[in-house]
């Protein structure tokens, strides 16, 4: 499933393939993939994207007057760039057409990816309780002290509650863990000052070398351009046999996710 830096390579890609071009078309090819809002400001295109905006593991592409998409990639969405005509129809769900005729699809094997067009004002409405963007700057080990207070969760299930701190997922928890040297199964109550410090600090620099990296392929995920990620090349724990340091990892199940650690690294 797509997280943070891999809807972050997303929007980037988006960003530089439409290039200044209008939408000028949006076609649903999948019943349920395209919702609209009632209150959409008409006409809706053809339209500029003004704006584009990640929130969490959502796109935002704000429009000329006043619109927006609201795009979540979920399982298997994929926002692959095409010049030709005759693309593999198969899983394609949703069909961006810019001026030019350059376009953009969207493929999603599983069908729980969404476009929400919708005006700026009821954005709110399609998100959930989003908490802070980890790489904010004002991202700090207060924010994660505010999210677990009162919770006994282990701290994997706490970092994958978007509403704790937006985008991270369960490749990127894992990896996040493993640097900060802490078990998936500690209680967030137990934790120090200066583990939560630690694990802000592995938060931001796991997610920026991601970025760097055009994200983690490790099965749907795709660029614009339909390329790997290569950020799995670097990953220290998740579908691994050892950790960097030779030990065994371990695979357990927790809220359903498999974590992955290193017993001996991770205390
Ligand atoms: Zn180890």
């Amino acid at each position: 499933m797509p997280e943070l830096p891999e809807v972050e390579t997303v929007l980037r890609g988006l960003k530089r393939t439409i290039n200044g071009q209008p939408l000028c078309q949006l076609d649903s090819l999948y019943n349920g993939t395209v919702i609209y809002d009632p209150e959409i400001v008409q006409p809706l295109f053809p339209a500029h994207v003004t704006e584009f905006c990640r929130r969490g593991k959502y796109i935002i592409l704000h429009l000329e007057r006043g619109n927006a998409l609201v795009i979540h990639l979920r399982m298997t969405g994929k926002l692959i760039y095409t010049e030709n005509e005759n693309e593999d129809a198969k899983h394609i769900r949703a069909l961006l057409t810019f001026t030019g005729c350059a376009r953009i699809i969207f493929n999603d094997i599983r069908t729980f990816g969404k476009i929400i067009v919708t005006p700026e004002s009821r954005i709110d409405a399609y998100l959930p309780e989003l908490g802070p963007e980890p790489l904010d700057r004002s991202f700090s080990y207060k924010c994660l002290q505010k999210g677990f207070a009162g919770k006994k969760a282990p701290v994997k299930n706490a970092l994958l509650d978007q509403s704790v701190v937006a985008g991270l997922g369960n490749i990127y928890v894992c990896e996040i863990l493993y640097r900060a040297g802490i078990s998936p199964e500690t209680s967030v109550a137990d934790l120090s000052v200066s583990q939560l410090k630690d694990i802000v600090n592995h938060i931001r620099q796991v997610l920026t070398e991601a970025i760097a990296m055009n994200g983690t392929s490790v099965s749907d995920f795709r660029q614009i351009d339909d390329k790997t990620g290569q950020f799995q090349n670097f990953l220290q724990v998740y579908q691994k046999e050892k950790c960097p340091q030779g030990h065994e990892i371990k695979r357990i199940k927790q809220a359903g996710r498999s974590s992955f650690y290193c017993p001996v690294c991770q205390k």
